[in-house]
């Protein structure tokens, strides 16, 4: 039987909202997209240059699994909005010598195509000592602002779907998903999705962490310019193995952070400029590049992200009968938004099953 249309309310137009927007749209579902800010938003946690694509966990072999079909939805992405938004620049992770059998083990296990590389292969990167890098080849650097650009043109677009910009939700209704706006408007759906990222407290409560960290973006020197437009995105360097870079690349400047300046925070205090430049200095003297003077730094930047505070991790809880709540996305929203999707595109079709089952 044809599966039904319904009314999809989306709160939130990261992209968490974005990608599930594309998803019930195509399935045919009538999708509203409401943002306080432009569609998409520049303040939005999502809105940077560039993120990482990565899926291998030897960890959690589910997740590489997941994840790693999560990776051929961007692509399928791409082709669906006919724009470039995705470097397949590969990913690199630095491991102990010792470790790396059981690394790629767990990526063959997955089927995930890795490869093993000496950290000579890219000399102006420094990894940790005695350390391998593992290269997962389906791994790359998504241009996050182009992809949302491209994300919201293509939306805007689609009859079934209405976006909403500049349009501040008040509260949310977790029994019914009903939403309410400050003008005393109320909108109703058969699905309510809220996707409000760090600032998601306000919106429900669940026990949820801000995390705040620091970013800063480098201009490499014209020398190096061919060897970094080579280089993939590089993970667990660093003094404690925290670290990472994202090469430049399709007009993106090179990116360095560290979970060494992770730090809890509340988004209403703290953080002056001053500070940041401190949080950049501790950055930038993590043993990242080979040689960081000949760098210039041309921009530093904070972020926040929310996670679950019993798990740590990101969390999709159903908080109503069909009101969802994607409000702690955690430090890998873009690789696991596909996966949201998939999750709430399913949550329509079970209640198109008990329409049936009713019916
Ligand atoms: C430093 C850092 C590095 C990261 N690197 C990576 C990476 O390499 N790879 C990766 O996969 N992930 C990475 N992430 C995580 C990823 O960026 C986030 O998980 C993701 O962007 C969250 O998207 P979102 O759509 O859930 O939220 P957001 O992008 O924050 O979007 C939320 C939207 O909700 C809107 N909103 C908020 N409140 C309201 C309201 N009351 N009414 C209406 N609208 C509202 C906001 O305006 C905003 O546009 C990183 C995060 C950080 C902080």
């Amino acid at each position: 039987m044809a599966t039904e249309a319904r009314q999809v309310l989306v709160v939130g137009a990261g992209v968490t909202g974005l990608l599930t927007a594309v998803r019930c749209s195509l399935a045919g579902h009538q999708v509203t997209v409401l943002d306080r800010g432009a569609i998409p938003n520049p303040g939005s946690t999502s809105f940077d240059q560039h993120r990482a694509i990565r899926a291998l966990d030897p960890g959690d072999l589910a997740g590489t699994r997941r994840t790693a079909v999560a990776h051929r939805r961007w692509l399928a992405l791409e082709a669906l909005l006919g724009t470039k938004f995705y470097r397949r620049v590969g990913m690199v992770t630095a491991w102990a010598a010792a470790e790396v059998d059981q690394v790629t083990a767990a990526a063959a296990d997955a089927d995930l195509p890795v490869s093993v590389i000496g950290p000579d292969s890219f000399p102006h990167v420094r990894f940790p000592a005695e350390s391998v890098g593992v290269l997962e080849q389906h791994g790359g650097i998504l241009l996050a602002d182009h992809a949302l650009a491209a994300v919201a043109r293509w939306l805007g677009e689609q009859p079934n779907v209405t976006l909403r910009p500049w349009q501040e939700v008040k509260s949310v209704d977790p029994e019914t998903g009903h939403v309410h706006l400050p003008d005393a408007e109320t909108l109703k759906a058969d699905l309510t999705l809220i996707a409000t990222g760090p600032w998601s407290k306000s919106l429900v409560d669940l026990p949820m962490v801000l995390h705040r960290q620091t970013l800063v973006y480098l201009k490499p020197p014209e020398d190096l310019a061919e060897a970094w437009e080579r280089t993939p995105g590089i993970g667990r360097i660093g003094s404690e193995g925290t670290a990472w870079l994202l090469p430049p690349g399709g007009g993106t400047l090179l990116k360095v952070s560290s979970a060494t300046v992770c730090r809890e925070a509340d988004l209403a205090t703290g953080g002056s400029p001053a500070e940041e430049l401190r949080w950049a200095e501790q950055v930038l003297a993590e043993p990242i590049l080979a040689d960081p003077k000949r760098y210039t730094v041309m921009a530093v930047k904070r972020c926040h992200y929310l996670v679950d505070a019993d798990t740590g991790a990101a969390h999709l809880k159903r908080i109503g009968p069909s009101t969802w709540a994607r409000t702690a996305s955690g430090g890998d929203g873009f690789r696991t938004a596909p996966l949201v999707a998939d999750q709430i595109l399913a949550a329509l079709e079970d209640i198109n099953d008990l329409g049936e089952d009713e019916g």
